[in-house]
């Protein structure tokens, strides 16, 4: 019988899996098979993307929020984890947060891209300007970020969500 094809979920290269091996020796195998997670992809201004950046860091501080990034146009980095992609920009401080992770904070204009990964990498997401403030977003994501995304203020309806179903070779994946 001939092997499925995929592509991977969150590096796009073809694989034998939903997940390719690169992909899935970066993440905890346990936890994606405890998780359910969702291809998103929808219409998303910067603004309500840049408060999902700032619950999902920050949630149980919501004073860094405020005290940090003050101006629409200042924006949480973690390396690793969050770029912000900008015709201008320059790092005006950083701070630790409770994970040891520091935060830079960056003052942008003309943003093009952002990515973000969550901590475990479940989740990675893409939002990219189509118009100035107006852009869009897709990739994977937990339920935790569907939440932190609500929290933002996303109307989760107006995005296509689709629960990613994975096949036995990820689950049955011996560790
Ligand atoms: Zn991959």
């Amino acid at each position: 019988m001939k092997s499925e094809k995929y592509r991977c979920i969150y590096c796009g290269k073809e694989s034998e899996k939903e997940i390719c091996n690169k992909c899935l020796s970066e993440r905890d195998v346990e936890r994606i098979k405890k998780e359910t997670l969702f291809k998103i992809d929808g219409i998303l201004p910067l603004n309500i993307f840049r408060k999902f950046l700032l619950i999902a860091i920050a949630r149980n501080f919501p004073s860094i929020m405020t005290e940090y990034f003050s101006g629409r146009n200042l924006f949480p980095e973690i390396e690793g984890r969050i770029k912000v992609h900008a015709a201008k920009r320059e790092i005006i401080g950083s701070f630790e947060i409770r994970s040891g992770e520091i935060v830079d904070i960056v003052r942008a204009e003309d943003i093009q891209k952002i990515s973000y990964k969550s901590r475990s990498k479940l989740t990675s997401l893409k939002w990219r300007s189509i118009y100035k403030e107006k852009g869009e977003i897709h990739g994977i994501a937990t339920v935790w970020t569907l939440k932190n995304l609500h929290t933002a203020g996303v109307k989760l309806e107006t995005l296509t969500i689709k629960p990613i179903i994975l096949g036995r070779k990820i689950l049955a994946k011996e560790h």
